[in-house]
């Protein structure tokens, strides 16, 4: 039975019992690594191993480790022994997990190598450990995140933030008997870390556990897989290989797609070529998930849906009223799912919060009428020139539609006369000639003058983070002293 209400990780992850044999990770040929019971026994005996090393309920556990079924085990023996979890991303350098350790203070950890080694001394340890009780409040995790620019800082996440928003996702994306996540997402990060691998839990279903998404071995997969979460870039790059196709879809009846923003064009063609209507939602490190498109229902394209059940969305205006539908504002967030501050940060933790306790997520959104939230950019990459704002977003969607463009991003760059200039940086589709100057012509037609890019440059993609991220501020220093050259 799918757990759709929770408080702490333990009632959340009740399924992982030495009791239980059901498959729990498989590999892309579908055979069975881990089955519940294994991943019970197996988190017990590191929980174990890793109090040896000084952990204690409440302490951190921070470890930067390649995707593995065993990083995975750290995370559940850290739920059942009451450690907080302190994932880092694999990418950052020995510098950022200096900052990092620093910032945490944690008493165990973890690389590739201690992991290893930490194994060994899990191997001897007994294979039950007394479930610590937890409380709705206790901190289960700190994820670091840091948008695009500034250091790393640390979002402490307790167990009901968690719990609550995973076992709502199971219930609203209709998590039941049968199904098998593939999940080929990285586990540092909120997405594959909690959304995807919470919600396969507690509906005590079996995951394809991937360690990096390739494409070949994702449609191998496919056919015996029912829902797939993924980040856009995985959408595209299964488009781009010959292989997909309906009938590798045949078992499948969810795609999520999170992270960053689904191009509409991209949504469209996945529709036509699978017959499936990517479900797209809105969520942050800070916040889990915010709102979704619904499971049964119309899935608009370029919209992150409808506000969480319990979870309370709103959109307001510089003077903090809220705004009605239609206008653009800042989106804020109140419910079970936002996080406790920033750790070790009062004083930032108190900025980024009304005097109501409303979140402020930093996106800029809109409401439509009929109640989907739009997102059009982050207000960071707002761009004001000459005084004008200009939502990024806007001018990406008019550049994306023309011919010969694949995808755009839109930044705002220092100009001496305006404060800062809009500059479009596109990808070509390969289709046709891509000229910059027929290119502004065209943006013309549907933008104010004010919104058309006064330089674009053309490249041959955008750079983008682990989570596809397009990342605006390394742009925006890019292209800040070039003059656009058509090519
Ligand atoms: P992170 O904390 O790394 O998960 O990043 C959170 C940010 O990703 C959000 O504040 C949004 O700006 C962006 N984001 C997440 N999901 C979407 C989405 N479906 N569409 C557009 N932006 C998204």
């Amino acid at each position: 039975m799918t757990v759709t209400r929770a408080d702490t990780l333990c009632e959340l992850l009740a399924g992982v019992d030495p009791g239980n044999d059901r498959p729990f990770l498989l590999d892309a040929d579908g055979g069975v690594t881990h089955t519940y019971a294994d991943a019970a026994r197996r988190s017990s005996q590191l929980a174990h191993a890793l109090a040896a090393r000084g952990a204690a309920p409440g302490e951190r556990v921070a470890m930067q480790a390649t995707k593995s079924p065993e990083a995975l085990m750290v995370y559940l023996a850290c739920a059942r022994a009451g450690y907080v979890l302190v994932p880092m991303n694999t990418g950052y350098t020995a510098d950022e997990v200096a900052h990092l350790v620093g910032d945490a203070h944690p008493a165990v950890v973890l690389d590739d190598a201690a992991l290893a080694s930490l194994a060994t001394e899990a191997d001897g340890c007994p294979d039950v450990f007394d479930t610590y009780p937890a409380g709705p409040d206790d901190l289960a995790a700190i994820l670091y995140t840091s948008g695009t620019t500034g250091k790393p800082k640390g979002a402490m996440l307790s167990q009901r933030n968690l719990a609550s928003n995973s076992a709502t996702l199971a219930g609203l994306w209709g998590f039941g008997d049968g199904d098998v996540l593939l999940h080929a997402l990285p586990i540092f990060h909120t997405h594959g870390l909690f959304v995807a691998t919470n919600c396969s839990i507690a509906n005590e279903s079996p995951m394809v556990f991937l360690e990096r998404f390739d494409a070949d071995e994702v449609l191998r997969a496919l056919p015996r897989c029912t829902v797939m979460m993924g980040v856009p870039t995985f959408y595209t790059r299964l488009l781009a290989h010959p292989g997909f196709d309906r009938e590798r879809c045949a078992a499948m009846r969810l795609f999520v797609s999170g992270s960053a923003p689904l191009l509409a064009s991209v949504h469209d063609e996945f529709r036509d070529r699978t017959g499936h209507a990517i479900l797209e939602r809105y969520g942050m490190t800070e916040t889990s998930m915010l709102t979704s498109n619904p499971l049964d229902g119309d899935r608009r394209a370029g919209t992150v849906g409808f506000p969480l059940p319990g979870v309370d969305v709103r959109v307001v205006g510089d003077d903090g009223a809220s705004l009605d539908a239609g206008v653009v504002g800042g989106v804020e967030v109140r419910g079970p799912n936002v996080f406790a501050g920033y750790w070790g940060r009062p004083e930032l933790t108190a900025t980024e919060f009304t005097v109501d306790g409303w979140f402020r997520t930093g996106d800029v959104g809109t409401f439509d009428a009929d109640g989907y939230l739009h997102l059009v950019g982050r207000s960071k990459d707002l761009i004001i020139t000459g005084g004008l704002n200009v939502y990024p977003k806007e001018v990406e969607d008019v550049v994306d539609a023309i011919p010969g463009v694949l995808e755009s991003a839109v930044v705002g760059v220092p100009d001496p006369d305006f404060g800062e200039a809009v500059v479009a940086v596109v990808v070509a589709s390969g289709d046709g000639p891509l000229d910059a100057a027929r290119l502004r012509t065209s943006a013309r037609e549907h933008l104010a003058p004010f919104k058309v890019p006064k330089r674009v440059f053309v490249v041959d993609a955008l750079p983008r983070n682990a989570m596809g991220k397009v990342e605006k501020a390394l742009l925006r220093r890019q292209f800040a002293e070039q003059d656009g050259d058509p090519r």
